[in-house]
């Protein structure tokens, strides 16, 4: 069953949906935020009359572009780059590259599409964009993903700017690829621009709590979800899928908060610990050594490897999706309500598919939608920009103390917006609204741009 839209919002998502063909993930980004939008547009005509829903949907600016590299073996490769500057009404397009062999037009325009509400929500001054390429960095050398992140730039460099475009990393580019991406944009500049990338290293204008931010994050949200049901995080027994920077740092907080991760996965198979996952194992086999998450089962006495296992069977408290689109089917939410999960709160974007999604709404769990629950990345990144700007450097007590200010807050807006739209405990409701409020009274404000 589809939730229905009203008559204006129906004929704003078939528009969509021919304008942009074949692209199912970001049809399926529009439809979940328009289909919490018919009481906004009821309260405030304006919207409507000014057409902000048709031009919210449609990007600013998209950028498709050749990247052509040589492999070890002297081989020439060709990938497709690509970067949507979906909405810069509020700062500059804001939002990580992703470097994966699913890529295509439709995951940036979804991601891109997701970035301009999560932003808005942070509170800081910072439009959404999205950007990346179908190359595939597994197996590859160092010396292979240095070349390809040089080329990738030596088209990119002429979009970014700290006023303009300001991208990070998401799956696929973390601090390595950032690296290489500056130095690339230094060299062919000839200016040092901090402003222009976030996720840099600490030693070159980067922020501290950049690389635990989502995780963190993430963490602060499901506590707060928690206590506003009176209850909190501490003794929960939880599950994280994925195993990358997002679910690190989601292990993290969570253990030092006093829950127990049980399990985490990668795209080929499932890590069970019932003795608590042991992080600074799995930092090793994924940070360091850049290996499979199964190289914890034959090191580690007591866990178990399960080859393409589904994580979502294992009985938990709290499930923290951390791996990537459509990773949590309506099938899976019910196994885990059945189990007694009682809050779920998405580290990755769009993880759970909109049958998950209702059966989660259904049963009165607590969820947390990734717009909101992982938004501290990019509130962080926003927080190395100001410290970019003043040439400052702030210590690690004090931007994680900013973190969770920001994602106490984020929790507290979407909490009260969706009890004043006669929706009390969405948080699809509450972010989506407080996120599309803020930018539509922009967009207004700005004329017709
Ligand atoms: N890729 C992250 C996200 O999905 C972070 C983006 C950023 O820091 O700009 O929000």
């Amino acid at each position: 069953m589809v939730a229905s839209l009203n008559e204006k919002l129906e004929s704003a998502y078939q528009e969509v949906l021919r304008r942009n063909p074949g692209e199912i993930e970001f049809h399926q980004a529009v439809r979940e935020v328009l289909e919490t939008l018919g009481p906004v547009l009821a309260k405030y005509p304006e919207f409507a009359e000014h057409k902000i829903i048709q031009r919210i949907c449609e990007p600013e600016r998209q950028i498709i572009f050749r990247v052509p590299w040589q492999d070890d073996q002297g081989q020439v490769q060709i990938n497709r780059g690509f970067r949507v500057e979906f909405n810069s009404a509020l700062g500059p397009y804001k939002g990580g590259l992703r470097f994966h062999p699913s890529v295509y037009l439709g995951i940036i325009k979804f991601l891109g599409f997701e970035q301009v509400f999560k932003n808005a929500l942070t509170g800081m001054p910072i439009g959404g964009g999205k950007g990346g390429s179908d190359f595939d960095p597994k197996g590859k050398s160092n010396s292979e993903i240095m070349r390809f992140c040089q080329s990738f730039m030596t088209e990119l460099y002429r979009h970014l700017g700290e006023y303009t475009d300001v991208p990070a990393g998401d799956i696929g580019v973390g601090g390595r690829e950032i690296g290489y991406l500056f130095g690339q944009y230094k060299r062919i500049t000839n200016r040092y621009e901090s402003g222009i990338l976030t996720g840099k290293g600490l030693d070159w204008g980067g922020s501290r709590v950049r690389t635990e931010a989502t995780g963190y994050g993430t963490i602060f949200f499901v506590n707060e979800m928690l206590k506003a049901r009176g209850d909190g995080l501490e003794g929960k027994t939880c599950v994280v899928s994925g195993s990358g920077n997002v679910a690190i740092y989601a292990i993290e907080k969570a253990t030092e908060l006093g829950a127990k991760v049980i399990a985490c996965s990668d795209s080929n198979g499932v890590i069970i610990d019932q003795n608590g996952l042991d992080l600074d194992l799995i930092k090793q086999i994924k940070e360091i050594e850049r290996r499979r998450i199964s190289v914890y089962a034959q090191e580690k006495k007591g866990a178990t490897y399960l080859e393409s296992g589904n994580i979502w069977t294992i009985p938990c408290q709290v499930a923290l999706p951390c791996a990537t689109q459509n990773e949590l089917h309506g099938k899976d939410a019910e196994t885990l309500v059945k189990n007694g999960c009682i809050a779920v709160a998405e580290g990755a974007n769009m993880p759970t598919t909109p049958e998950g999604i209702r059966v989660f709404q259904e049963s009165g769990i607590a969820y947390g939608p990734g717009k909101a629950a992982n938004a501290g990345g990019v509130a962080t990144s926003a927080l190395e920009m100001q410290q970019n700007a003043s040439r400052d450097s702030w210590s690690f007590e004090y931007t994680e103390q900013r973190l969770q200010d920001i994602m106490i807050n984020i929790h507290r807006n979407c909490h009260e917006t969706a009890a004043e739209f006669g929706a009390p405990g969405n948080y699809v409701v509450g972010a989506n609204i407080t996120g599309f409020f803020k930018v539509a009274r922009s967009m207004v404000a700005m004329g017709l741009i």
